[in-house]
């Protein structure tokens, strides 16, 4: 099966509003192994939406709709569909008495208009919507599969998940079990991973496997098909033994996992404080291991000293060093560590400074950061990065950096990942 998903909406084509739905739904459909080959954006228009429907007959079996079924005149994709397919429009009673219940309860007349949105194509299946008021549907006709769902995202998600979901997973050849299973690498680019598991990407069947990039981060998802549940876990953990025999030294975790996620495990587990001390990121690196819950038994506190002022009364750093090495400095990184660590009494103490961008920093050019890490009882290590990403995404890319490089370090040194 592979599928085409058409947009409907005026409002996308003028950048009011970004295709979130075609995200989501491609999102969905790639857990499924559902191969997604076009993404359509049509106005509210019937001609161009019947082109866009002629076009994607001819290149895909599986076609989605999103919006255009609420009662406005605008809302025209039930009726270019129906026009298109030969087929009529038909109230639906459940939907109907739905509406009518909706609009009894608000205490307000329902409007001849709103009748319309209980219209169903002959012959579709009806998805319920739980959301709003405008059903969904699912047809099958001449060897194509058309589901229309509604365009506000709290109705779409919900129905597509719950109403067309299993409908599509029932069509799959009578496969009745999906099974995905996400591997997460972070410190190597898509690209470059992509080549060293070409060979298995090249031969896949079942499971299937999709690669996706985002904020430096590279996943993989593995999906399995099968009648049993236990199959699709063998033939998952085979492809992922498969995998990690050769990018295993890049994979930090799996699924919901992330980089900050995967540290406060580490520090939990080893019984490890942590403080920071920042300067380009103000304050990031805390506010993400911030998001995952239980991180007060693990961070302390921390600093923002963007200033040379600040680093000097707030974390007590000599201006000497700060005069001969400079702001933007292994020394600098260093030091905010080592004195961070010191301030809050912690186990590990990390310090970041650099040039954000897009201009160069206290002589050095956009991009080049340093990131030092103070372990109780050690040295201090620091490791530099020259990003060319913009100002914000090489300051979160330094978070992330920051969390995987004091991963390795703390292992490194004996500490169990858990
Ligand atoms: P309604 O009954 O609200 O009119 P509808 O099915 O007719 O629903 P539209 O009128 O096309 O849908 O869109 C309603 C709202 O849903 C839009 O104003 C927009 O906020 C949101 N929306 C529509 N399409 C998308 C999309 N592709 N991605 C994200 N949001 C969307």
């Amino acid at each position: 099966m592979n599928a085409e998903i058409i947009a409907v909406g005026s409002e996308l084509l003028l950048g009011q509003i970004a295709n979130t739905n075609a995200k989501f739904i491609s999102n969905q459909l790639s857990e499924l192994g559902i191969n997604v080959y076009y993404h359509t954006v049509v106005g509210d228009n019937a001609n161009r939406l019947k082109s866009a429907i002629e076009i994607a007959e001819s290149r895909a079996n599986l076609i989605i709709f999103s919006g255009g079924l609420g009662p406005t005149k605008d809302d025209l994709t039930k009726e270019t569909i129906a026009n298109h397919l030969g087929v009529s429009l038909t109230f639906d009673e459940t939907a109907l008495n739905y509406i009518e219940q909706f609009f009894a309860k608000i205490n307000r007349p329902m409007t001849e208009n709103n009748r319309k949105q209980a219209l169903i194509l002959d012959g579709s299946e009806v998805l319920a919507n739980n959301h709003g008021m405008a059903p969904g549907m699912i047809l099958e006709k001449n060897n194509h599969t058309y589901i229309l769902l509604p365009g506000p995202p709290k109705e779409l998600e919900p129905m597509f998940q719950y109403e067309a979901k299993p409908k599509l997973v029932a069509r799959l050849n009578g496969e009745s079990v999906i099974m995905s299973h996400v591997l997460r690498f972070y410190g190597i680019g898509e690209a470059e991973l992509e080549h060293k598991v070409q060979h298995i990407l090249d031969t896949q069947t079942n499971p299937t496997i999709a690669p996706l990039a985002s904020d430096g981060e590279v996943t993989l998802r593995i999906t399995a098909k099968s009648n049993s549940e236990q199959v699709a876990k063998d033939l998952i953990k085979t492809k992922e033994d498969e995998i990690l025999a050769i990018v295993g030294e890049f994979h930090y975790g799996n699924n919901d996992d992330s980089l900050a996620s995967k540290l406060v495990e580490m520090l939990l587990h080893n019984k490890l404080t942590i403080s920071a001390a920042e300067s380009l990121t103000a304050g990031l690196f805390q506010s993400e291991l911030a998001e995952i819950s239980g991180v007060s038994g693990t961070l302390v506190g921390g600093v923002v000293t963007y200033t040379e002022n600040a680093k000097i009364n707030q974390l007590g750093i000599e201006k000497s060093l700060l005069d001969q090495f400079g702001i933007v400095s292994q020394e600098c990184a260093a030091e905010m560590a080592v004195k961070v660590r010191e301030k809050f009494g912690t186990d590990i103490g990390v310090g970041l400074t650099g040039a954000a961008g897009p201009e160069p920093h206290d002589g050095q050019p956009a991009g080049t950061i340093w990131i030092g890490f103070s372990i109780k009882g050690y040295e201090p290590v620091t490791r530099q990065l020259k990003l060319s990403g913009m100002r914000n995404t090489n300051r979160l890319r330094a978070v992330k950096l920051a969390f995987s490089y004091l991963m390795r370090l703390l292992a490194e040194k004996g500490y169990e990942k858990k």
